[in-house]
């Protein structure tokens, strides 16, 4: 007889309030019984520092290499894998230059996911642990790129989807979303609302068996956002960058980011170092930022506008933490209004070639802000997060992006347009 195949095991072992301290046992459980605060996954320190760079190196193409730091998927065959993650890291020497950089500047560009953004990263880690779960249907709250990843993920397992947005949405998003066929439902009013929501039908006997990604589902969807940290210190060599810029919408991105750069070097995948964490807003939508230049602990909700929708919560979950890990590191975080927003768009495109959705148009008009304000330095390396695939947003810029000239195809044509 051989001895049963030994699967390893996850190295999460509580939920933990992120408020008060109080541990629970894992499950589908995302407010603190004591406190109402938010819970997010605790690990056993001792098994991520069991993880070596061999074990991620020898491990998948994928998200799924850093398995041994995540709280689900450490069997292969439970994981809900599209092939999510090891997305470029781009060296933008040509950015760099325009905005004064002595030391490297890369853009790590999550637009190269399957569905397009970086929503595949939480998806692919809430989806498998919704299914491990014992949930059979999977459902979320979305101000776009969520809703299209989480149809795609569904489609692919054959789990029922049912995805919530606001009816205004992009119209790249909404037929992103609708292809995949599961059920999605326009709400006439922001995505606070469609929060308030799938908050309020997630406690309804007939939702019982629905995974919501970011509402019953949220400590372990928020995980994936960490191989965005993993990512870029594997990529660079298996060290950090001094800094690094990231777009906040609930502010989880960002907080995720910082937690796992601080898990490599307590788990020594990488030396010790310091880094700074910036954050960016747009002006339609910027409570965190302004809670920044405020003061305040706590950003006040505010009602979204403006063209960076995938951006546009109102009143954001970990606004607190982000605020927490911008300051704690002696980063900054600033907005940015619709025009820079579309000269960011145009400047990443014209200097990497990299195409961004408005996210992205913003986090980079925001690192030029920055870097113009002397609260980012120009001579430390930096990484910039662009989140999002233009062709999802292209109405925001199609004004200005027309052909430079429509002629016969004829040499005489040319010559009248100027071009010969
Ligand atoms: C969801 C999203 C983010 C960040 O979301 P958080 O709620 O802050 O984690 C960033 N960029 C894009 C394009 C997104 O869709």
């Amino acid at each position: 007889m051989t001895a049963a195949l030994q699967i390893p095991t996850s190295p999460a072992d509580a939920l933990v309030c992120r408020n008060c301290g109080a541990r629970f046992p894992l499950g589908a459980q995302h407010a603190c019984f004591e406190c109402f605060g938010p819970l997010e996954i605790g690990y056993d320190t001792e098994a991520l520092a069991r993880v070596t760079r061999a074990d991620v190196e020898s491990g998948p193409h994928s998200i799924w290499r850093y398995a041994g730091l995540l709280p689900v998927g450490q069997d292969a065959s439970s994981r809900v894998d599209s092939g999510t993650g090891m997305t470029p890291l781009i060296r933008a020497d040509r950015l760099g230059e325009q905005l004064g950089f002595t030391a490297p500047l890369w853009v790590k560009d999550d637009s190269a996911n399957p569905t397009h953004s970086f929503k595949d990263r939480v998806v692919s880690i809430a989806i498998t642990a919704a299914r491990e779960l014992g949930f059979e249907r999977i459902a979320c709250a979305s101000t776009g790129n969520l809703a299209n990843s989480v149809a795609a993920h569904a489609a692919r397992i054959g789990m029922p989807s049912i995805v919530f947005v606001p009816a205004d949405l992009e119209p790249a998003k909404i037929v992103q979303t609708a292809v995949y066929g599961g059920t999605l439902v326009g709400i006439q009013g922001s995505y606070d609302d469609v929060n308030r929501l799938c908050s309020e039908l997630a406690e309804t006997d007939e939702f019982e068996r629905t995974g919501f990604v970011n509402v019953n589902v949220r400590p372990y969807y928020a995980e994936g956002s960490k191989t965005l940290g993993y990512e870029v210190a594997e990529q660079l060599g298996w060290r950090l960058p001094g800094q690094y810029v990231a777009p906040m919408a609930s502010g989880s991105m960002l907080t995720k980011i910082h937690k796992a750069f601080k898990e490599l070097v307590a788990g020594g995948l990488v030396p010790q170092s310091s880094w700074r964490v910036f954050g960016a807003q747009s002006a339609g939508c910027a409570p965190i930022a302004t809670a920044f230049a405020q003061g305040w602990d706590v950003p006040q909700p505010v009602k979204p506008t403006g063209i960076a929708k995938s951006l546009n919560i109102g009143n954001p979950a970990d606004g607190p933490y982000a605020l927490d890990a911008v300051r704690s590191t002696g980063g900054a975080m600033a907005s940015v209004d619709d025009d820079e927003i579309r000269e960011g768009i145009r400047l990443l495109a014209r200097t990497t070639g990299v195409f961004a959705e408005t996210a992205g148009g913003v986090t980079v008009a925001v690192l030029r802000k920055l870097v113009r304000s002397g609260q980012l330095d120009p001579s430390v390396e930096t990484v910039v997060y662009n989140t999002g695939d233009g062709l999802k947003t292209v109405d925001a810029i199609s004004d200005g992006a027309r052909p430079t000239a429509v002629i016969p195809a004829t040499l005489k044509g040319m010559r009248e347009a100027g071009l010969l």
